[in-house]
């Protein structure tokens, strides 16, 4: 199955094929919605955020058109500014940072527990400063970061706590959802992502109407009535096309991250004893394998043999956000950040999503192992 036979490629994600699962329904709303002529707002924006809170186990939902944009407004409804720091993680995709150093604040980067790749509760304590005000951890790759720990560090000072969930739809934790945890949960409907729009898209999820409301009017230029903006905003509203692509797909979200699951299981199993750092398991906390992240010191080998097999692979991320020069001089970073300077050199995303098949997975399985194989061989 494996090796430089001709044979159609398999990409990292296949967005199309996710399309096709479910064409009739999505083509039939977006045709009905083009015929309406509600572009901008209305039932289905408003259906979607009503349907995506209760799917997170919250009580309002602000759909926006980017996930930056949706951390931009929690952040901004939280009153974080200038002046203000919030932690994060440097392991992660630079929108996490941008949306901090939007409002005005300085985001401060601590490391990672390199098994899970997510936020080291201990490097959070110790980058605690008189100007603190929120913690920022990201649910990498679609498993949750450890909640209960950085909820207890967020209470102890007083800081507010956002996610950036923009990886973990649906994911769930002690029988809560990603998103819910924080004052804010924060996604991205970008295609690739666990559900993805038809192009851009984000949404803010809360339990607080006042929170909600100060997103809402920051992502519709200011406005709480029209024509009447009390503040400066922007606009960061999600077309109703969007919206009704979404509210399609949501209905698929459990099945497909459960399928995503079922391929994490098949990998682990046909990727064992190679040498390979796979995944640790999420236990019953479960991951909703947004990516399937290996690590490898031979990580730039493997993703050549792969590419000369036609397996699709993926580095996320290969430059660690703290060394990148946009945030050189409105950052602090807490120490070296070994484990994420580490895991950028060795991380490498194999094909995943929903509809790989068994035999796409056995290629991509025999592809690695016999990589493995040559390398044992070569040593
Ligand atoms: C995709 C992503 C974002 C940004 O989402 P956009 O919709 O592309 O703006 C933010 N954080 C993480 C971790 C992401 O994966």
């Amino acid at each position: 199955m494996e090796g430089g036979a001709v044979r159609t490629p398999i990409p990292l994600v296949d967005i199309a094929a996710q399309h096709a699962s479910v064409a009739d329904d999505v083509e039939a709303r977006v045709l009905a919605v083009l015929r309406s002529g509600q572009y901008i707002g209305g039932a289905e924006v408003e259906e979607l955020e009503q349907e995506f809170a209760a799917y997170c186990g919250v009580k309002y939902a602000v759909a926006v058109n980017s996930g930056t944009a949706a951390l931009h407004a929690a952040l901004y409804a939280l009153g974080i500014g200038p002046g203000d720091e919030v932690i994060t993680v440097s392991h992660t995709f630079a929108a996490t940072a941008e949306a901090i150093v939007a409002t005005g604040a300085t985001p401060v980067f601590v490391d990672i527990d390199p098994l899970t790749f997510n936020m080291d509760p201990a490097a959070v304590r110790a980058a605690i400063s008189p100007r603190t005000r929120a913690i920022l951890p990201v649910h990498l790759y679609g498993r949750i970061a450890p909640m209960r720990e950085i909820l207890e560090i967020a209470d102890a000072h007083g800081l507010a706590v956002v996610e950036d969930a923009c990886q973990a739809h649906g994911a769930r934790s002690e029988g809560q959802r990603a998103g819910s945890f924080g004052a804010i949960g924060c996604f991205s409907f970008y295609p690739s992502k666990n559900l993805g729009a038809a192009g851009e898209g984000g949404i803010a999820v809360t339990n607080s109407a006042e929170l909600a409301a100060k997103m809402r009017q920051l992502a519709d230029h200011g406005q709480s009535r029209r024509y009447e903006h009390a503040v400066s905003g922007y606009n960061y509203r999600l077309p109703a096309l969007q919206a009704s692509v979404l509210r399609v797909k949501l209905r698929r979200l459990d099945e497909w991250n459960e399928r995503r699951r079922q391929h994490a299981v098949a990998y682990a199993r046909g990727l064992s004893e190679l040498g390979l750092v796979l995944p640790v398991s999420a236990g019953e906390a479960g991951s909703v394998y947004h990516l399937y992240v290996v690590r490898s010191d031979e990580r730039d080998a493997l993703a050549r043999h792969l590419a000369d097999a036609s397996i699709g692979t993926g580095v996320h991320y290969p430059v660690p956000v703290h060394l990148q020069p946009a945030f050189d001089g409105n950052s602090r970073t807490v120490g070296t950040l070994p484990h994420t300077v580490a895991a950028a050199n060795e991380v490498l995303s194999l094909p995943m999503y929903a509809e790989l098949t068994t035999d796409q997975l056995e290629c991509v399985v025999g592809a690695v192992r016999a990589f493995a194989a040559q390398t044992v061989l070569a040593r």
